[in-house]
This record gives C-alpha cells, sequence and structure tokens, in this order.
C-alpha cells in the first residue's frame, strides 16, 4: 500500500545520519514567539516568561501500537503528533513545540521516511506547533516513534484529573467508538486482502470510522472553547485507552464515585450500525474502545447553563462521594459497577 504511492527507493545510507536530518526537517518553519531556538542545536530554546511548563511524551512501537499493512506513514506521522498534543489540551494548556524521534531499520527507504514526516509536518501546521528537535537512530526491525509535546498555561488554568467534587456534572466531547470500530473495518479488510489479494474493498460507508482510527484529532478547540464560555473544569483527562478506564482515573485521582449514564453516551450514527453488523454492543465498544482523542471532564453545577447549549459537549453523569463507587446506571435502570477494559497493550 505504502510503496504504491512512492515508487523510487533512496537508501538512507546514500545521505547519513545528519543529510537524513536535515533532508526531513528542512521544510519545518518556527511559528512560535516561545521558541526562541528550533532544530540544529545541541539542545532546543525555549521561553514562557511567567507561564507554567507542560510536557508529556508518547512512544509507538510498529507491532503493537500499529500495523503498516494498512497505517499509512503520512497517518502514523500525523497520528502520533495529535495524540501528543491530546495530552496537552487534557491539561487545559495551549501546545506550542514538539520533538520527534525516530528508530528505523533498513527495510525503510527514504521516501517512506519523506511520507511519515510529510504527516508530521501537516500536523505541526495544523496544530499550529513547532518541530524544535529530536533524535534519529536505527533499529534491527520495526519503526519506533517517540513524540514529546511542550506547552503552556497560566498556573491558575490547570486542569488536573484530581479535582472532581461530589455533585460536579462529568462532560465528555464529540462522540465515542468510532475509532474501535474503524479498526475493526481495517482488521477485517487486511484479512479479506490475505485470502484475496485482488480483492476491492468498499469502504465508502465506513468513512467516518476509518477516519477516526487513521487520522485522529485532538481537541485544541476545547480549552479555548472553555475559556470563551468562562468554564473551568474541576478535573480532566483525555480518552485515549476508552471511557471506562478514564472515568476509573478521574475517580481515583480525585477520590470520588460517579454516576456514568448508558443512555447519554454519544454515539455516532455510524457506530450504532456498525456495532449491529458487527454483533457488538455499541455501550461496550464506547466504554472500551479506545483511541477517541475526546476531553472527559467535571464541572460544577453552577456551571451547566453555560454549556448546555453546546453540540460539542453531552453531560453523561454526576460525580458522587467515594463510598458510592464508580457505577454505570444501565438503560434497564440498574446500577453496574464500572471496570477499566480500556486497550492495554501490556496485558494483552
Ligand atoms: P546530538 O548528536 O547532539 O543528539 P543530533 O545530530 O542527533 O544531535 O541532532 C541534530 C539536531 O537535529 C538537533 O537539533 C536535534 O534535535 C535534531 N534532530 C535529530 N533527529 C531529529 C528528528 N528525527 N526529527 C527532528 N529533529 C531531529
Ligand atoms: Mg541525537
Amino acid at each position: 500500500m505504502i510503496e504504491d504511492k512512492n515508487t523510487s527507493r533512496t537508501q538512507i545510507s546514500e545521505l547519513g545520519e545528519f543529510g537524513l536530518i536535515d533532508h526531513l526537517t528542512k521544510n519545518f518553519k518556527i511559528k512560535q514567539k516561545t521558541t526562541n531556538l528550533g532544530i540544529g542545536d545541541d539542545a532546543a530554546v525555549l521561553d514562557f516568561e511567567s507561564k507554567k511548563c507542560v510536557l508529556t511524551t508518547d512512544l509507538l512501537i510498529e507491532g503493537v501500537h500499529f500495523d503498516l499493512s494498512y497505517v499509512p506513514l503520512k497517518h502514523l506521522g500525523y497520528k502520533a503528533v495529535v495524540v501528543n498534543l491530546s495530552d496537552v489540551y487534557a491539561m487545559n494548556a495551549t501546545a506550542t513545540q514538539i520533538t520527534v524521534s525516530i528508530a528505523i531499520s533498513n527495510r525503510f527507504p527514504l521516501e517512506a521516511l519523506e511520507e511519515l514526516y510529510a504527516g508530521i509536518e501537516t500536523a505541526a501546521k495544523i496544530y499550529n506547533i513547532d518541530v524544535v528537535g529530536g533524535d534519529t537512530t536505527s533499529s534491527t526491525t520495526g519503526l519506533i516513534i517517540s513524540v514529546t509535546a511542550v506547552g503552556y498555561a497560566n498556573e491558575e488554568d490547570l486542569v488536573y484529573r484530581s479535582g472532581a467534587k461530589d455533585n460536579d456534572l462529568l462532560v465528555v466531547t464529540g462522540d465515542l467508538g468510532a475509532a474501535y470500530m474503524g479498526l475493526q473495518v481495517l482488521e477485517r479488510e487486511k484479512q479479506v486482502f490475505e485470502v484475496n489479494p485482488n480483492s476491492q474493498p468498499d469502504l465508502d460507508q465506513y468513512t467516518y470510522l476509518i477516519e477516526r482510527q487513521l487520522k485522529p484529532e485532538a481537541r485544541k478547540d476545547i480549552p479555548e472553547l472553555l475559556k470563551a464560555l468562562e468554564v473551568k473544569p474541576t478535573s480532566m483527562i483525555d480518552i485515549s485507552d476508552g471511557l471506562s478506564s478514564e472515568v476509573i482515573h478521574l475517580c481515583k485521582r480525585s477520590k470520588v464515585g460517579v454516576n456514568l449514564y448508558e443512555d447519554k453516551i454519544p454515539l455516532d450514527p455510524s457506530v450504532i450500525s456498525i456495532c449491529e453488523e458487527f454483533k457488538l454492543s455499541s455501550t461496550t465498544i464506547a466504554l472500551n474502545g479506545g483511541e477517541d482523542y475526546e476531553l472527559l471532564f467535571t464541572i460544577a453545577q453552577e456551571d451547566f447553563p453555560k454549556i448546555k447549549a453546546n453540540p460539542n459537549l453531552t453531560v453523561i453523569g454526576h460525580i458522587t462521594d467515594e463510598k458510592s463507587g464508580i457505577g454505570l446506571v444501565t438503560r434497564a435502570n440498574e446500577k453496574i459497577e464500572l471496570k477499566a477494559q480500556g486497550w492495554n497493550p501490556i496485558k494483552a
């Protein structure tokens, strides 16, 4: 799939390490005034003056976090950036810089890395961040990518996982479960393709699901929206491993319980129909699917009027005391204990 786009193959060894870094990073432009110095020295120099700096990192391993048989490298580069920015926005902060480190085997020609960096560059442009450094090394087998994201916030604007209070409302952005079902569709097509390499998949009806899997977006808009609405969440987390496990993280860190209402969980119509096709419960998928990169947060009851008209935000439950437990209130109005089944490669 990847080789189709770019037919020539230039060996990395033809450029050498420094030639490669220069080649891949030559288009990166500095846009942020907090970047004093970007790529090219021993370290980047950033200046946040009186702001607090936030820093977060992620590691993606071929065969564990992504499968290059159906993930185009350009999408992989884009996604590697976006998943990190999502963690910055989950602190209610502004993302400003990233570093990108890669380990590559000689299986990858220069053209493959150009694709990867085209995705990184697109994300940097869309999210208005600077690529200020990284590291390049070799790997004996697969591809490894690590992105570190940096951002800033006023101290009083930072939102932690630990601030949820009894009676707060639990709010989620966007809709859930689509990225996981996109992965199921891609896995199914991969199997069909292995049996019959001439098959031409018709994936039109799955566009939204596949896009959510291959080209997720981070909710840069939400810290901005909340500021405009004059709402400061009491706690916040991004949804990378599935709603269930993130709700549990928030509750444990805040020492509270929750009632989460099954019938309030926002689902796209395409998720409902694909779950019927795969004979899966859409609630289970929304709770455990993961990779949605939506934000989950709590607000004080008195802030409800400020958010209630916004179609991006859905109230899905309310915080209780710790003793009441972490519960899912089902459509049949039964309360069951919420369990984390989040996507966890270490458990698998
Ligand atoms: P050092 O040997 O001091 O680690 P390098 O030669 O690895 O320095 O890197 C030179 C410059 O290029 C540094 O600014 C570094 O941050 C940057 N850089 C290296 N690899 C990458 C990469 N894969 N993506 C972006 N920048 C990179
Ligand atoms: Mg280095």
